[in-house]
């Protein structure tokens, strides 16, 4: 099938109101204008060079999420552009991102990252450090950062209980956070292998690569 036919399947599966972020990390350009002549204008990838040489290149319209681990020293290349920042998982750095919005007279939409799965390698917050954020002094004097939602991955298993059971507990921290803030809407949870478990569980927002452009090729 042709990224055009999964894209077409994917949109006549997944619920109106949950938002798909192709995820077109490692892809060429050449792949991206396919989905994008195909309509779709969200995709996601996990370094901040790479994003920002197809960002350059590629239409403008193009919303361009960070779906990677974010290191602070790279904020100020995707400032000007970036729709959405997805793993944002200390304070220092969405105060680094609120410093670099500030030169370019932007608030950047982030989502805080939470840890649910049982790997020790997965980046995120845990619940406790993700209170003490929000109820920092600082946080609330930020001005150029909207935390819109949460995101979150779940082991790499095929224990579907276990993913469930994962998914259900970052929906039970997404409802927390609403209680909290104002704006809260993203629940950004959901790749090609457990999208379907993370929709039941209340994702609005999926991140799916390989079930759209195909299997990726890291020895490239
Ligand atoms: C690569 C990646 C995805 C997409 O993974 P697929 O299995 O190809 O759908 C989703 N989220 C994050 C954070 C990723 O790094």
């Amino acid at each position: 099938m042709s990224i055009k036919d999964n894209l077409t399947a994917l949109k006549e599966e997944l619920p109106k109101e949950v938002t798909l972020v192709a995820v077109s990390k490692t892809k060429p350009n050449a792949s991206i204008l396919e989905a994008y002549d195909a309509g779709h204008r969200v995709f996601g990838e996990n370094k901040i060079q790479e994003m920002t040489q197809k960002w350059e290149t590629l239409p403008k319209d193009i919303e361009w999420h960070m779906i990677g681990h974010v290191q602070r020293n790279k904020v100020k290349y995707m400032a000007e552009y970036v729709s959405l920042i997805h793993g944002v998982d200390s304070f220092k750095l969405l105060k680094e991102i609120d410093k670099q919005a500030k030169k370019h007279n932007r608030v950047i939409p982030c989502l805080l990252q939470v840890h649910i799965a049982e790997e020790e390698s997965k980046f995120g917050l845990d619940k406790s450090e993700l209170e003490g954020i929000v109820n920092s002094e600082e946080f609330k004097n930020f001005e150029n950062i909207k935390v819109i939602g949460v995101m979150g991955m779940a082991t790499y298993t095929q224990d579907q209980s276990q993913i469930r059971k994962e998914f259900a507990y970052l929906k039970s921290i997404f409802e927390f956070l609403s209680d909290k803030l104002l704006d809260i809407s993203v629940l950004s949870m959901g790749m090609s292998g457990d999208y379907t478990i993370a929709i039941e569980e209340g994702s609005t927002m999926v991140r799916i690569g390989s079930s759209i452009f195909g299997a990726r090729n890291y020895s490239q």
